[in-house]
């Protein structure tokens, strides 16, 4: 274990020039970190994942010409380089190459190589703003580290690979530059760019970390630390100063994205403490996620996911009959799906595909030949535009009177289906999507004010 502090900085805290020099404050003012993540500049890695879907030609120089105004207003605001500007241009270059390339025809790996470009363009912009500011800084290919495999826009990293290869390439650095590179992307086997799905930049940060035996992981974003439900929805919501690493992890998971889901695998498994405070106001403190909490409380937090599918699977030869459930996994396991929540009565099972770590290229997972293939098995139902709403907290199938405190609630909403007692963590319920903010307003108000 070392000193060094990994600090990540989303989208919004590297936005524009202020947001980039509030960023660069926070690095300046703890010597103790060393290695910088970045995510892509707000708004970026929309517009790259628009090019890849493949468009017209005057929509792309549209979406293009949004992506350079943003990069050229903090290239403006630094001194003038000729050899940053050279670089930005290139990469502009490429993307307008790339982008023709999917409006004829689009691939997940192009997809990759293309949305790869928000965080090379960011890291090389905040390099120079360090510099500019007096302080030595290197930008790093974070590819050269980051092995994956090659499911492109979900790919998952190697970590035995990234802890040799970061060993050998970065630990080194460390003691004599500040590292700045890129969060979100990595490379696979054969050298080509992959990318950890929308939000991965914090996951790279904690991989990161794990790598070099971090002391700490620092995630800056635009909220002073991980409240009690999404601030967005429920004002009146408060910050979690601690919170233990599987609460957090539930969260994360349920739909909370201010942690990229697989953010906290790499810290529990090396016990890294993760911080998340907010880039814009770093006095306002934030939230500790640590191994070890002072009397978790029976409700923590709620959280919500979107967009979620139903699948209902009836089949009379499941009644009294054996291997039906086996069939359905089998199945699902062939088209890389895992299942989030399950129910099953006499006849039917009604499940939902578990989007964790959504895809980069934002591709639905339910696709024709899944569909295809469970309908010669059983019939199939499919519901959409339903809303996973999460109850996170510590001991809850144990406690009484749960069920009256939450449902007591729901009274004028619909609940679909519910989960409860797999874990002790969490109870799960879907809604209707249109009802999602007000069930979780409601909720909030009979549980946490
Ligand atoms: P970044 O670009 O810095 O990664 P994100 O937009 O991914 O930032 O995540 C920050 C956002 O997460 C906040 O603006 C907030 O709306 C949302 N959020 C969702 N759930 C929570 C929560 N429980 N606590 C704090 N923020 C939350
Ligand atoms: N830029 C990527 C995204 O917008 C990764 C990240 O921000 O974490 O999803
Ligand atoms: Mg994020």
């Amino acid at each position: 274990m070392t000193n060094t502090i990994i600090a990540k900085f989303g989208g919004t805290s590297v936005a524009d020039a202020d947001a980039m020099n509030r960023s660069a404050d926070i690095v300046l003012s703890n010597p103790d970190v060393r290695v910088v993540v970045l995510s892509a500049s707000a708004g970026v890695t929309n517009l790259l994942v628009a090019l890849a879907e493949g468009c017209e030609q005057e929509k792309r120089h549209d979406l293009i010409d949004q992506i350079r105004r943003i990069q050229y207003a903090i290239l403006g605001s630094l001194r003038e380089s000729v050899v940053l500007r050279e670089e930005i241009d290139r990469l502009l270059e490429n993307i307008t190459m790339l982008s023709e390339a999917a409006a004829l025809a689009t691939s997940a790996a192009l997809t990759d190589e293309l949305v790869s470009h928000g965080e090379l363009i960011s890291t090389l912009l905040f390099v120079e703003l360090v510099r500019q500011r007096g302080v030595e800084a290197e930008w790093f290919d974070v590819r050269k580290v980051m092995r994956t495999n090659d499911r492109f826009g979900r790919a998952e990293p190697d970590t035995r690979a990234l802890h040799e290869m970061a060993q050998l390439h970065l630990a080194p650095r460390l003691r004599e530059t500040l590292i700045v590179t890129q969060g979100f992307i990595g490379s696979e086997d054969k050298g080509r760019t992959t990318t950890l799905g929308r939000g991965g930049s914090d996951y790279t940060a904690a991989l990161l970390g794990e790598a070099l035996g971090a002391a700490r992981v620092d995630i800056w974003t635009d909220v002073p630390g991980i409240y009690t439900t999404d601030p967005r929805i429920v004002p009146a919501a408060r910050r979690i100063d601690e919170i233990g690493f599987s609460e957090a992890a539930e969260m994360a998971t349920f739909g909370a994205k201010i942690l990229h889901p697989a953010t906290l695998l790499p810290a529990v498994r090396s016990d890294i403490p993760v911080f998340v405070g907010s880039s814009k106001d770093p006095a306002a403190g934030g939230t500790l996620v640590c191994n070890k909490t002072n009397q978790p409380p029976l409700f923590r937090a709620l959280a919500l996911r979107r967009n979620q599918t139903l699948l209902t699977l009836h089949s009379l030869n499941m009644l009294h009959a054996r291997g039906f459930l086996a069939e359905v996994f089998g199945i699902l396991a062939r088209h890389s799906i895992s299942v989030d929540l399950i129910t099953t009565s006499e006849v039917s099972v009604a499940l939902t595909l578990d989007t964790t770590g959504s895809c980069t290229s934002g591709n639905s997972l339910l696709t024709t030949a899944l569909l295809t293939e469970l309908s010669s098995l059983c019939r199939v139902e499919v519901e959409e535009n339903l809303a996973l709403v999460a109850l996170i907290g510590n001991d809850l199938s144990r406690a009484c009177g749960v069920g009256k405190e939450v449902f007591g609630v729901m009274e004028p909403f619909n609940i679909r289906m519910i989960c409860y007692g797999a874990s002790s963590h969490n109870l799960c319920f879907l809604v209707p999507g249109e009802n999602a903010e007000h069930v979780i307003q409601a909720l909030h108000k009979n549980l946490f004010e």
